[in-house]
């Protein structure tokens, strides 16, 4: 295995080097003799075993032992800047060059122990149950195709309508009084025949039927907004399963989404149980009693559906590759697009008597 020195920027201070691994974060090292500086040099090559590195680093001038080198290569491979070079060859030619910008994504979380082509063979390998080819659920499609995920069952119960083509990029004029998911379906083919997409044309009602629908799922992506208790029944059905769900929408003017991992997160449960102890209502959309209701108002225009998917997609993909911990399990992420785009995340906690976690505690 020979590390190799991400392509990031190093900036070379006297006595000092900083290593920008993301565009947030500095690593100061220190480097009175320039040493550091040099392997890192020597590291950016990615030709050589560690065992290989005090030769190399004897040729510039410094006497280091392979001890000395393995702990800075495990203090490097620490700080997140290492890959193992050549990893990507163990993917074919073509997977390599269609999944390019994936494997590059990847790289971010790559590191000696897991490679960006483990984490896209994770993808590849993935099963996901799509509750949902509308605006979000379509778009969650297209990125999920985009990123070579192996299978996804696609179940909704519409047909493409003129509107839908506002925001529904996965359909055209051609495919208006078609059963969506048939469409979607065809799409896929067309777009990435590398994904084995499943259509099924039915209306998602029970938890029974969504065990059955989501049997050898990996995750499943709650993209549909009815019933009115659909995300409780997702909930219900991702415990039998044993797989995690993510889901977003937009309420009013804010997207929103958050995700459940069962007998590790909270569940969507216990915030329905804290929030009847808190006497809380649901935010926004409020089940109380109002003088006009709100109506159903659907607007998501492109952007803003694409955005959601965005979202969505992309915790999905922390649960499929592990890439790194998601983001929204029992939390709360909303973006008002109506307010200088202004972000929040909400936690929940588990509830002490929710049934489901219950089920799951200590197991
Ligand atoms: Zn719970």
């Amino acid at each position: 295995m020979r590390p190799q020195l991400k392509p990031i920027s190093v900036v070379q201070r006297p006595a000092e080097v900083i290593l920008l691994g993301h565009a947030l974060e500095a690593t100061y090292l220190d480097d009175e003799d320039g040493s550091v500086s040099t392997l890192l040099q020597v590291l950016a090559q990615g030709s050589r075993t560690v065992a290989e590195l005090p030769a190399a680093m004897r040729e510039r001038g410094f006497e280091v032992t392979e001890a000395d080198m393995s702990a800075a290569v495990g203090a490097l491979d620490e700080v997140g800047v290492l890959l193992r070079a050549g990893a990507d060859a163990g993917l074919d030619a073509a997977t390599r060059r269609r999944h390019e910008s994936n494997l590059r994504f990847y790289d971010l979380f790559a590191g000696l122990e897991r490679t960006s082509a483990d984490f896209h063979r994770a993808m590849a390998a993935a099963d996901v149950l799509l509750l949902g080819a509308g605006g979000m659920g379509s778009g969650v499609l297209q990125s999920l195709l985009g990123l070579g995920v192996g299978r996804i069952r696609l179940v909704d119960f519409d047909a493409v309508e003129e509107k839908n083509l506002a925001r529904q990029f996965a359909y055209g004029r051609d495919d208006i009084g078609r059963n969506k998911v048939d469409a979607a379906r065809d799409w896929a083919a067309r777009y990435s025949p590398g994904t084995v997409v499943e259509a099924v044309h039915e209306r998602v009602s029970d938890v029974a039927s969504l065990v059955r629908l989501g049997a050898g799922a990996s995750l499943v992506v709650c993209a549909i907004d009815s019933p009115n208790d659909v995300h409780l029944l997702v909930n219900e059905a991702c415990f039998e399963l044993g797989v995690p769900f993510v889901t977003g929408g937009l309420q009013y003017s804010m997207l929103f989404y958050w995700s459940v991992e069962p007998g590790v997160s909270p569940c969507r449960m216990c915030l329905e149980l804290n929030r009847a102890d808190e006497g809380e209502t649901m935010p926004e959309l409020s089940t109380q009693a109002v003088v006009l209701p709100a109506g159903r108002v659907n607007r998501a225009t492109g952007p803003v559906a694409q955005l959601l998917a965005g979202f969505v997609t992309l915790e999905a993909g922390r649960y499929l590759t592990r890439t790194d911990p998601p983001v929204a399990a029992g939390v709360y992420h909303t973006i008002e697009l109506a307010d200088g785009m202004r972000t929040t995340r909400a936690p929940w906690t588990r509830h002490p008597r929710c049934p489901l976690c219950d089920r799951t505690r200590g197991a």
